[in-house]
């Protein structure tokens, strides 16, 4: 039943890197967008309501462009706000073909396409069941999808950010070049900060912080992790208090 998983409501975060998988293309539609719908699939069936966050690295990335050919910042954030759009209504699509009911709303009016933000909207849709997905991060520029993943989670009272990522969670050191890097199981947010662990940026952290909201960093590569970060199950690195 409801009662016996630790969350009601979380606001699981899937950058456009997680979507890419390993694969030349920007998408990988069989493997990982796939097992994405379907484990968000079971446990929405178990009754917890999942709204996701979805980022856009894998198909445009604002900062790595702006400069380029005159591209300002601010048009360049734009463009990769686009992109978690592109990566959002896949994500839909692959959703609703196994039957999962689910609602795109965008950050700025793209009205033919999906709906646009509305917060007591989104709460409706997570109560009767439907997994809503944010597009276009924060509708501004110079913010990340990060840092829009926490201003939504507070916005609809859900209760943990979950961070899919490529990694296990977080380490003491670089697992790339250091082989004894150990995976951290638990964290402060003051941890995050001042150690400098490259986990989300420091406005994302630092609103979760103020927000008293966790965050779950794990890996979305290893099957049935995301329903055990769904489910409250140990996965990854929590942060907190
Ligand atoms: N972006 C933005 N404002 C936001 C969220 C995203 O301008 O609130 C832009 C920014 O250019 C960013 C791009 O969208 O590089 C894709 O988002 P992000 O890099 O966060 O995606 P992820 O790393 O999760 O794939």
């Amino acid at each position: 039943s409801k009662q016996s998983y630790k969350w009601r409501r979380v606001l699981l975060k899937v950058s456009g890197e997680a979507l890419a998988g390993d694969q030349a293309q920007n998408i990988d539609p069989k493997v990982i967008t796939m097992s994405i719908a379907r484990e968000v699939a079971s446990v929405t069936r178990l009754g917890v309501e999942v709204a996701i966050v979805v980022g856009g690295g894998n198909i445009f990335r604002g900062a790595s462009w702006a400069g380029c050919s005159g591209l300002d910042r601010s048009s360049a954030d734009y463009i990769g706000m686009l992109a978690t759009v592109m990566n959002a209504i896949f994500l839909q699509a692959t959703m609703e073909s196994i039957g999962i009911p689910t609602r795109v709303q965008t950050a700025f009016r793209m009205s033919e396409v999906a709906e646009p933000y509305i917060r007591r909207r989104a709460v409706r849709h997570l109560e009767k069941g439907r997994v809503v997905i944010f597009a276009a991060g924060t509708g501004n520029p110079f913010f990340t999808t990060d840092t829009a993943a926490a201003l939504r989670c507070a916005e609809i009272n859900a209760e943990v950010v979950l961070k899919a990522t490529n990694v296990d969670g977080v380490f003491d050191d670089d697992p790339k070049r250091n082989p004894n890097a150990c995976l951290l199981d638990t964290l402060n947010y003051s941890d995050v900060t001042s150690r400098d662990l490259s986990v989300m940026d420091m406005t994302a952290i630092t609103l979760c912080q103020e927000n008293n909201i966790p965050v779950v960093v794990f890996n979305l590569n290893k099957p049935g992790n995301i329903s055990k970060a769904i489910k409250g199950e140990r996965v990854g690195t929590l942060i907190g208090g």
